[in-house]
């Protein structure tokens, strides 16, 4: 059980992470999302299912009543908890969710996707009164034999769920929660419009909004993000000194690996060294909100299938081949006008190890600078960091002079 007092400072730590984004001078519609980070590790009320991993078509869970929670944890503190059981070369986020959540999982069911070597076999590590439900992920949803084991997955998902939340899906409360998902999708394509030029909002705070709405009720974040956008396209929100972020800095994209709050280090130096955090291509972030589902129809098995079927656009390289992904990569770095990537690595994170080698030799091809950061949960190398993203900044101010 994670004790009260290591709950107080996990809050703390995400209270210092918020505290440098608002003295940053946020737009004055980004208040409620820092309050509302206080309680992104809270667990809600049941009917609730915890979830890791952007696999798991979230609109099953709200079409039965029930509070989707992502699990992914960004916290130091517990990964040590999870050493006890698990080697310490493991990925830190799946030790930091491990060890929060592995005697604390007060959810109705925990649902787990076999992406990868760190989760495959993690359900087994709850105790006997968690009821998880693993995912079985296909390697490739380029087959028409991957794509029906996708589909008969999402299908018997859709079974435990009801099993565990003792609700039936129907096809109205599912296409409901289709189209309100779809909506908050909407949404955060239109916060993400701007960033073609200057903008106002910062990437970090970009990211901290799109976590939030795996925690705050849908209602709610829909309400705070149409502030947000009305105050940042009305340009009314000034940033101190009347500072935006965009054309004169490097504009950056990250991606790689999850970044879960309070792990906020790489987007902060960023930003901190001056660098502008214009998009980013995170399953934490803005990639949840590239594709919606579009049911060809209202029948279940419509439905079904559209959801089954977004989830497999989700460009994950834990599924094969690259191509599609960098295709999306590609057309980011077009649109929003890219000077650089920088590459976040997990330690033992395998998957985006690899995809850094394989982007690399393409944006070389495309005179797209490329940082790779090998980096954990701990505070350690943050200055080791700094330097590197510096020098990668003044590298690429250098060429922008030119
Ligand atoms: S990187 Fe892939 S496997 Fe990991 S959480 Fe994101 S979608 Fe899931
Ligand atoms: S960061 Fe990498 S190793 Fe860790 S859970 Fe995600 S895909 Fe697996």
């Amino acid at each position: 059980m994670v004790e009260k007092e290591e709950k107080e400072s996990l809050k703390r730590g995400i209270a210092e992470q918020v505290n440098v984004m608002k003295g940053r001078g946020a737009p004055k519609s980004m208040a409620p999302f820092y309050k509302a980070a206080e309680r992104m590790l809270d667990i809600p009320e049941s009917p609730s299912v915890g979830y890791m991993c952007e696999f798991v078509p979230i609109e099953l869970i709200t079409a039965a009543g029930a509070t989707p929670f992502r699990m992914c944890t960004g916290t130091q503190e517990t990964t040590f908890r999870a050493e006890e059981y698990l080697p310490q070369s493991f990925c830190p986020l799946v030790k930091s969710t491990m060890g929060f959540f592995r005697e604390d999982a007060d959810f109705d069911l925990v649902v787990i996707p076999a992406t990868c070597d760190g989760r495959r076999h993690l359900g087994e590590l709850f105790g006997d009164d968690v009821r998880v439900h693993v995912m079985d992920v296909p390697a490739t949803g380029e087959t028409i034999q991957s794509r029906e084991l996708w589909y008969q997955e999402v299908l018997r998902l859709k079974k435990v769920i009801e099993k565990a939340t003792k609700k039936k899906i129907t096809a109205k409360k599912l296409r409901a929660s289709i189209d309100r998902e779809n909506q908050k999708r909407d949404l955060l394509k239109q916060l993400y419009e701007p960033r073609t030029g200057d903008f106002q909002l910062a990437g970090s705070d970009l990211m901290l909004m799109v976590q939030l709405s795996h925690v705050m009720s849908t209602d709610e974040w829909i309400g705070h993000v149409r502030k947000v956008i009305a105050e940042t396209t009305s340009g009314s929100a000034k940033r101190k000194k009347g500072k935006t972020w965009g054309d004169d800095q490097p504009r950056i994209l990250l991606s790689g690996s999850p970044v879960i709050m309070p792990n906020w280090k790489i987007p902060l130096l960023i930003e901190e060294s001056g660098g502008a955090l214009v998009v980013d291509n995170l399953c934490s972030a803005s990639r949840v909100m590239w594709i919606r589902a579009e049911p060809a129809g209202s029948s279940m098995q419509e439905l079904m299938l559209s959801i089954a079927e977004r989830q497999l656009m989700s460009l994950c390289p834990c599924q094969i081949p690259f191509e599609p992904a960098w295709l999306r990569l590609k057309a980011l770095i077009e649109d929003y006008r890219i000077d650089g990537i920088v590459h976040h690595v997990l330690q033992s994170c395998h998957l985006f190890g690899v995809e850094s080698a394989l982007m690399r030799s393409e944006l070389d091809k495309m005179g797209v600078s490329l940082l790779a950061l090998e980096t954990d949960y701990s505070q350690e190398d943050v200055e080791q960091l700094r330097t590197r993203i510096e020098a990668f900044l003044e590298m690429i101010e250098a060429r922008m002079e030119r």
